[in-house]
C-alpha cells in the first residue's frame, strides 16, 4: 500500500547516464512519480527526491556516475537520493558509500520505486540497499515521451549471451520481453500523444520473444501496422540475429527506416571468439552485403571494441583491413575496459594503453572517411525529413530516414514535422547536410 501523502508539494529531478533503454526507464519512473503530483523541478529549484539512474559499460561509466552522484547531491542539498541502474545493481555496496545516497534501487525493484519511497523517510533510516536480488526476471514496460521527437520503447531487457568481456547479463539479468499486444498498444499511445518516430531499444533485441514466445520479425509486421507512426529505427541489433527475413521486411514496410545499428567488435576472427561472440566476420560481411543490396542507401553503424585483452597486433590488423573492406556509414569506437567478474580477465596479454589508443585512432579515422563518404553518395538525394524542436545558433536540425543530419534556418512550425527534400550539400561546419524543402 502506498501512503501517498509523503509525496504532497514533494518537486522530482532526474538524471540518466548510458544507454537508451535508461532513458526510457528513467521517462517511466517519472510518469509514476507525476501520477502521485510529484512535479518535475524546473531549472534553478530545488529538488525533494532525485533519481539517477547508472551506467557501468565501463570503468569509465562508474567514474562518471560517482561524480553525478556527488554533484547532485550537493546541487540538491537534504534530497532524498536514489541510485538506480546497472551501477546500483552491480556494486550496490559501493554505491551505498557515497555521501548523500539514501536509497539503492536494484534492477528488479526500480519500477517500484513509490512504495520505497513512502516506505522510507530520510534520517531516519540509514542507506537502504535492495540490489541483492540477482535473479531479475521482471519486464518494466518503458518509454520514454516528451523530452525529444524520437521516443524510445523499449520491447526487451537482459542477455542470455554472457560474452567474455560483458557485464550487461549480471547488471540487467536474462532475456526477457514486453508482449506484442502491449507494445503495439504503447506505440499507439505515442502516435496519440503526436509522437512520429519510434526508437525500438533493449539489451539484445534480436532475441525478442523469449519469454512471450514471439519473433523478432512478428514484433515489426505488427508495429509496422500502427497508424500515426512515421517511421521506426532498430537500435542496435545482434548480425547473428537480424534474419535475412528481417532485412527483407525492412527494405519493403511502410515504417521502418533503412537505419541499422550492428556490432562487430572485433573484425578478427581470433578476437571475436576470445569474446566470446556468435557469429564470425563471412556472416557479419553477408548481412553488410545483404543490407546493401536490398537498400542501397542505408545507413549502417557498428560498434567496435579495440585492445580487447588477447588483441595481438597481426590480429588488430586483420580486423582494421577488414573494417576497411565493409560498406557501412560509421564505427563507434569502444576502448576495452576491465570489468571485474568476466571471463575476459583470464586471457593473456592485456593490450597496454597506448597501444589501445592508438588502434582506437585509427578506427575512428577510418569512420570519419566512411561517414564523409556516406554523406557525399546522399548529395542530390530526395529523402524525408523529420524535423526536430531544438533551436542553436539560429538553426534547426532533422535526420532522414536513411539517418543523414539536415541543417536549415530556425522554422517553429516545423518542429516534430516531416519534409520531403532535397539533399543539397554540407554546411559550413560540415556535420550536416543543407536541404531545399520540396513540399
Ligand atoms: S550480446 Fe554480449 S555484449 Fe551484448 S549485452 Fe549480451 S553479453 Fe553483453
Amino acid at each position: 500500500m502506498i501512503d501517498s501523502t509523503v509525496f504532497e508539494n514533494k518537486l522530482a529531478a532526474y538524471f540518466t547516464l548510458g544507454c537508451k533503454l535508461n532513458f526510457a526507464e528513467t521517462s517511466s519512473i517519472g510518469r509514476l512519480l507525476a501520477q502521485q503530483g510529484i512535479r518535475k523541478v524546473r531549472p534553478g529549484e530545488k529538488a525533494d527526491i532525485c533519481v539517477i539512474n547508472t551506467c557501468s559499460v565501463t570503468e569509465l561509466a562508474d567514474k562518471k556516475c560517482r561524480q553525478a552522484i556527488r554533484r547532485i547531491s550537493k546541487q540538491h542539498p537534504g534530497a532524498f537520493v536514489v541510485v538506480t541502474g546497472c551501477y546500483a545493481q552491480l556494486k550496490p555496496e559501493e554505491v551505498a558509500h557515497i555521501e548523500g545516497v539514501d536509497l539503492v534501487l536494484g534492477a528488479e525493484q526500480k519500477l517500484d520505486i513509490l512504495q520505497y519511497l513512502s516506505d522510507f523517510k530520510k534520517q531516519e533510516e540509514g542507506t537502504v540497499i535492495t540490489s541483492a536480488t540477482k535473479d531479475i526476471r521482471k519486464f518494466a514496460p518503458s518509454c520514454s515521451a516528451g523530452d525529444r521527437t524520437r521516443h524510445f520503447l523499449k520491447v526487451q531487457d537482459g542477455c542470455d549471451y554472457f560474452c567474455s568481456y560483458c557485464t550487461i547479463p549480471f547488471a540487467r539479468g536474462r532475456s526477457r520481453n514486453g508482449s506484442i499486444a502491449q507494445l503495439t498498444k504503447q506505440a499507439r499511445s505515442v502516435a496519440e500523444q503526436g509522437g512520429k518516430e519510434i526508437v525500438l531499444t533493449g539489451v539484445n533485441i534480436g532475441d525478442f520473444g523469449k519469454s512471450t514466445g514471439e519473433t523478432f520479425p512478428d514484433l515489426i509486421r505488427a508495429l509496422d501496422e500502427v497508424e500515426g507512426i512515421v517511421r521506426y529505427r532498430i537500435s542496435s541489433i545482434e548480425p547473428n540475429l537480424i534474419t535475412d527475413e528481417a532485412i527483407d521486411f525492412v527494405a519493403a514496410s511502410k515504417r521502418f527506416a533503412p537505419h541499422f545499428h550492428i556490432p562487430l567488435q572485433s573484425g578478427s576472427d581470433e578476437v571475436l571468439k576470445l569474446m566470446r561472440r556468435r557469429y564470425d566476420t563471412a556472416l557479419f560481411a553477408h548481412k553488410i552485403e545483404k543490407i546493401k543490396q536490398v537498400m542501397p542507401d542505408a545507413f549502417i553503424g557498428v560498434d567496435v571494441i579495440v585492445g580487447t585483452r588477447g588483441e595481438t597486433d597481426e590480429w588488430f590488423e586483420k580486423a582494421r583491413t577488414f573494417i576497411e573492406s565493409l560498406a557501412i556509414s560509421q564505427l563507434h569506437v569502444f576502448s576495452y575496459s576491465e570489468r571485474p567478474g568476466t571471463q575476459a580477465l583470464k586471457i593473456e596479454h592485456a593490450v597496454d594503453p597506448k597501444t589501445k589508443h592508438d588502434r582506437s585512432n585509427i578506427l575512428l579515422d577510418i569512420s570519419a572517411r566512411k561517414l564523409h563518404a556516406f554523406y557525399e553518395s546522399q548529395i542530390g538525394k530526395e529523402k524525408t525529413v523529420l524535423f526536430e524542436h531544438t533551436r542553436k545558433e539560429g538553426l534547426m536540425h532533422g535526420f532522414t530516414e536513411n539517418y543523414v543530419k539536415v541543417e536549415i534556418p530556425f522554422n517553429s512550425s516545423l518542429g516534430n514535422q516531416t519534409r520531403r527534400v532535397r539533399l543539397n550539400g554540407w554546411n559550413d561546419k560540415r556535420d550536416a547536410l543543407t536541404v531545399t524543402i520540396l513540399e
